[in-house]
């Protein structure tokens, strides 16, 4: 019925449909004030070496502590900011809010790395953003590699040609790149002969969540042979249980994260945690 009516122009009034809309452009206009408050917060992830078990850098994932929403997961409010073509003014909030820290931990004499995350859209639409990183590096006195750079595998797929090049920039000026949620879509095989990557980030529950876990393993351990073989590092994410780590690291995956050592956790959280190494 909804259907045929479609067909001729006609849509059901649909409230949820309409709600949604809504709170998207809620979420959108709602940005600049969010940022402006504190609202929106840099959380980090902690990031282990498996032999030795300690903490070798983290993830910086933002965080919307909304006063009139409560929070809002970054699931939620990343598409509604690219949709707005807001996404670079948060995302240039959290980079710029992660070197501050970066330069606070380096005047304490804790030098750490952090990754920070780039929309396919931070680059598509701002093709110096690698400009941007420097000016960074420099405002801040950081060490280029202290910075680490996710770009997801889909947007290595979706915009090959400019994703590369920015890739080859921001490696030349010393930044580390790293290929996220590898093995989450498809034809990202073909695309490791024609960028050269620092790591690569491989996602536990894409490989492991459905299907035979048998050849989820066997899949997992060539994927782990082939990227070293090509000479790029590995962190694994999503590592959710003892087990898995310790299959990871009989694999030789050098680095991991996921809950099963730290969950993501608020900056003086993770600067006490830092203050005093220990290990997992
Ligand atoms: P991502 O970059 O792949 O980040 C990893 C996500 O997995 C995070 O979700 C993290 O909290 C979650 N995670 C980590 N370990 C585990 C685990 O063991 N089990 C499970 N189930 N989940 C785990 P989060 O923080 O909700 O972020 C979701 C996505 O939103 C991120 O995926 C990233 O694509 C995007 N995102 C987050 N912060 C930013 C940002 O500042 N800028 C941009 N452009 N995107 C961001
Ligand atoms: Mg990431
Ligand atoms: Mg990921
Ligand atoms: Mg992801």
């Amino acid at each position: 019925k909804v259907r045929e009516s479609k067909k001729e122009g006609f849509e059901f009034y649909n409230p949820k449909q309409w709600d949604m809309g809504r709170k998207s452009a809620g979420i959108a206009s709602r940005l600049p004030a969010a940022i402006e408050s504190g609202e929106i917060q840099v959380w980090y992830q902690p990031q282990v070496n498996y032999k030795t078990g300690m903490i070798t850098g983290a993830e910086a994932l933002c965080r919307w502590k909304s006063k009139k929403d409560g929070n809002i997961s970054p699931g939620e409010f990343i598409p509604v900011l690219e949709d707005a073509g807001l996404i670079y003014d948060l995302d240039c909030h959290v980079w710029d809010t992660v070197c501050k820290d970066l330069k606070r931990w380096n005047d304490q004499g804790r030098q750490l790395c952090v990754s920070v995350n780039l929309s396919r859209l931070d680059i598509v639409k701002n093709p110096d953003v690698a400009d941007h990183f420097n000016t960074l590096k420099e405002f801040y006195n950081l060490l280029p590699g202290q910075l680490r750079i996710e770009i997801t595998e889909s947007a290595y797929v979706e915009n090959s040609d400019t994703i590369i090049k920015t890739t080859t920039k921001l490696r030349e000026a010393g930044f580390e790149v790293e290929m996220d949620d590898f093995g989450s879509g498809y034809s990202s095989l073909n695309m490791l002969k024609e960028v050269i990557l620092d790591r690569i980030k491989l996602d536990l529950r894409f490989i492991t969540g459905s299907g035979d876990q048998k050849m989820g393993r066997t899949i997992l351990s060539y994927m782990v042979q082939m990227i070293h073989a090509i000479g790029t590092s590995i962190i694994a994410e999503g590592v959710e249980t003892l087990e898995q780590a310790d299959f990871l690291g009989s694999l030789g995956c050098e680095e991991m994260q996921g809950y099963y050592f730290y969950k993501p956790m608020p900056v003086d959280e993770f600067e006490e945690l830092t203050a005093y190494p220990t290990k997992k």
